[in-house]
């Protein structure tokens, strides 16, 4: 999508520090990270809503962000993966995408 600025970063049109690609998503570094490992997955396909994403990319998103904790080293301490959808969950960024978040134990969300 033209104006979307995770389309421009997955078309390499804008810089990223990319983590992994593959043949559904794209990874790379959260430009202002919450936690010492803060990861954006998207998919490559312009989707709005996680409820949009087909079979093939659920699942290729997933195991990215396994293979990504395993690469970073946070695979054992664990992590969290997060989807905001919508503004009451503070969504910025319409290109759907997993925050894969982790390097320090979590505050409780409840
Ligand atoms: P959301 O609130 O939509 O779930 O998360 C959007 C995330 O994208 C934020 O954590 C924000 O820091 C990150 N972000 C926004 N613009 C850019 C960018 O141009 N490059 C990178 N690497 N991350 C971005
Ligand atoms: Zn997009």
């Amino acid at each position: 999508m033209e104006d979307c600025i995770f389309c421009k970063i997955i078309e390499g049109k804008l810089d990223s520090e990319k983590i992994i690609e593959t043949a559904n998503s794209f990874a790379f570094k959260d430009i202002h990270p919450k936690a010492p490992v803060h990861i954006l997955i998207a998919p490559k396909r312009h989707v709005e809503r996680p409820e949009l994403l087909n079979a093939h990319e659920l699942e290729d998103m997933f195991n990215t962000s396994e293979e990504i904790a395993q690469i970073l080293g946070v695979k054992d301490d664990g992590y969290r993966l997060v989807f905001n959808v919508g503004k009451h969950a503070g969504q910025e960024v319409e290109h759907v995408h997993l925050h894969l978040l982790g390097g320090r134990v979590a505050k409780s969300m409840f």
